[in-house]
């Protein structure tokens, strides 16, 4: 037997790496199950390649409670390791890391963010265990190894009679971390983090019900085994070729990732690229309602298929954050601050590709099936127009999908529109005047008015249309938009003279007159005159700038609040 000093400059690690990562107990699972994957995975290479003599056979890892002796074991057939290799790579290679990662980081420690995301790798079993042992065999032809240590920089390493191939991790959980104890504690993190890891992993066994023999009686049971609980899938659907899978697989994956979501998505984005970054994922389009609070599912950052986190911010533009899926990349840097990760090169190259690929969705979708593509606008319009503001680069490729419903329940895009009405609704000084509505039942008559002079108007009414309003009068030429009934519509050039109103001059000046006095007359503006048909024989108009102060004050506020601040303009 062995006893050596684990070569750290602090004097007991532990109880300083315990309260550094006081909020992020839970990783140590992921951590360990990273390890045993990985040792599972080399030892498949190496078999591969004829560099291993071993058996590969089918491999699985197990997750054990040992509730009586307060262990818990982390068991897996990988490569494993020699007693040399336990010196090197767990007292040198593990501990150092761990070592740099007190000396980095001590200073930091309110940055949680840093901290969440920091692989500690081994050591953090040290978080939840007041002492950890390492039985392992490796495949090469030596005897087992069995390292302890209590977290002190004082270990023992002796050899173990164990003959099976592999690595069993145990550890003594502390007083303070017995939830990890409890199989309801260890199957959800095995979901959270686990669930689409590339080897097996076994949590206990379930009883599977098997189909009834033959001839078996109607009153007979049906038989049943136990089975191990296998509690991934190592192939998820963004692993595969979008060449392998069809709509059913991305809708059945959909479901897998967020079983309590009982609507189906509108459609998916299969993102695959290996260079010069490498990046896979599905992302869905969920069905948008304006009421984004209710988006509780989130997009989920993956990297070799172990879950990392379901925040992508600053990875994602904004705008994308409300989509839902997978992204898997071990090219994001994960143990650094958000604000630092915004400024990193691979990390802004990922988020314009991922912008790029939506992008070409939409107008594959927009180009293949027109009609179809209509009929999901209203679910989907809230992120695209969002995505107009916010994304220059969006804009430019929204700019030839994006619809603009009519009062009428036609869709046009802006170009389309721009032809219709350019040479017939323009005003004195040749601008094109847009006309919207925002509301179809409050704004009835007036707009029936504009219609009746053979005007376009389309109705506008997402919650955040005032700005992608201004951003088209900033970007277009030669354009302005007008609601129907505000003052502007009356500086529209007559489509039609002929269209004049019954009531004669003395009328419409008793009416204007009686109205007036009963409108406020600096916000309101009253018209007589212009009105043709029976059914308005007057308009009360608001100046548009006006009504528009007042909207952009409402929804710069409080109710634009998922998306935070919205971008300058
Ligand atoms: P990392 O995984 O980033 O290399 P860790 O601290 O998690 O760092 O692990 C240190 C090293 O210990 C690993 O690189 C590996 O060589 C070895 N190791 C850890 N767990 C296992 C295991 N289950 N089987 C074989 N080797 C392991
Ligand atoms: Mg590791």
């Amino acid at each position: 037997m062995a006893t050596g000093n684990i070569n750290v400059s602090v004097e007991n690690i532990f109880p300083l790496i315990k309260k550094f990562l006081y909020s992020d107990h839970e990783i140590f699972l992921r951590e360990l199950i990273s390890n045993a994957t990985d040792a599972t995975l080399k030892l498949k290479h190496l078999t591969q390649i004829g560099e291993s003599k071993a058996e590969y056979g089918n491999p699985i890892i197990e997750v054990k409670i040992d509730k009586e002796g307060k262990k818990l074991h982390i068991i897996d057939q990988g490569l494993g390791m020699t007693s040399d290799e336990v010196e090197k790579y767990i007292n040198q290679v593990a501990f150092s890391g761990a070592n740099e990662f007190l000396e980095q980081y001590k200073e930091k420690v309110e940055d949680a963010g840093i901290i969440g995301h920091f692989g500690l790798g081994f050591y953090s079993a040290f978080m939840v265990a007041e002492k950890v042992e390492i039985i392992t065999k490796s495949h090469k032809d030596e005897p087992a190894a069995h390292w302890t240590c209590d977290g002190s920089p004082q270990f023992t390493l002796e050899a173990h009679d164990k003959t099976d191939r592999g690595t069993e991790i145990i550890l003594h959980i502390a007083e303070d971390s017995l939830e990890f104890l409890e199989e309801g504690r260890i199957s959800s993190l095995l979901t959270k983090y686990n669930k689409f890891m590339p080897v097996s992993i076994k949590f206990g066994t379930k009883t599977e019900t098997l189909p009834k023999p033959e001839g078996a009686k109607e009153e007979d049971p049906a038989p049943t085994q136990e089975v191990d609980n296998i509690i991934n899938n190592p192939n998820p659907a963004w692993t595969k070729q979008p060449s392998e899978l069809e709509d059913e697989d991305y809708k059945g994956f959909y479901r897998e990732l967020y079983p309590m979501q009982f609507e189906e998505p509108l459609f998916n984005i299969h993102l695959n690229v290996d260079y010069p970054f490498n990046l896979t994922g599905i992302l869905y389009f969920p069905k948008m309602t304006n009421d984004m609070n209710m988006q509780k599912d989130k997009i989920q950052l993956y990297q070799n298929q172990v879950f990392v986190t379901d925040n992508v911010e600053g990875i994602v533009p904004e705008f994308l954050t409300m989509l839902r899926g997978v992204i898997d990349s071990p090219d994001i840097p994960l143990n650094v601050s958000r604000s630092y990760l915004q400024a990193d090169g691979n990390v802004k190259k990922i988020s314009s590709y991922i912008t790029r690929k939506v992008a070409d969705k939409l107008k594959s979708l927009f180009n293949n099936n027109r009609e179809d593509f209509e009929k999901k606008w209203d679910d989907i319009k809230i992120v695209i127009e969002y995505g107009m503001l916010s994304e220059e680069k969006f804009f430019e490729k929204a700019d030839k999908f994006a619809l603009y419903p009519t009062v009428d329940g036609s869709y046009l895009t802006y170009e389309e529109l721009e032809a219709k009405i350019k040479d017939s609704q323009t005003d004195k000084d040749g601008k094109t005047i847009i006309l919207y509505a925002s509301n179809k039942d409050e704004q009835h008559a007036y707009i029936e008015a504009a219609k009746g002079k053979g005007y376009e108007v389309l109705l506008l009414d997402s919650p955040i249309v005032s700005h992608l309003i201004q951003k088209l009068e900033t970007t277009k030429e030669n354009i302005s938009f007008a609601r129907v009934d505000a003052d502007h519509i009356d500086n529209l050039i007559k489509k039609d003279e002929e269209q004049i109103s019954k009531l004669s001059d003395e009328e419409k000046e008793t009416l204007k007159t009686s109205l007036e006095a009963v409108v406020p007359k600096d916000k309101y503006t009253v018209q007589v005159e212009t009105m043709s048909s029976d059914a308005t024989p007057f308009m009360i108009t608001q100046p548009e700038f006006m009504r528009r102060m007042k909207e952009m004050q409402q929804t710069g506020g409080g109710g634009m609040n998922m998306f935070g601040n919205m971008p300058e303009m």
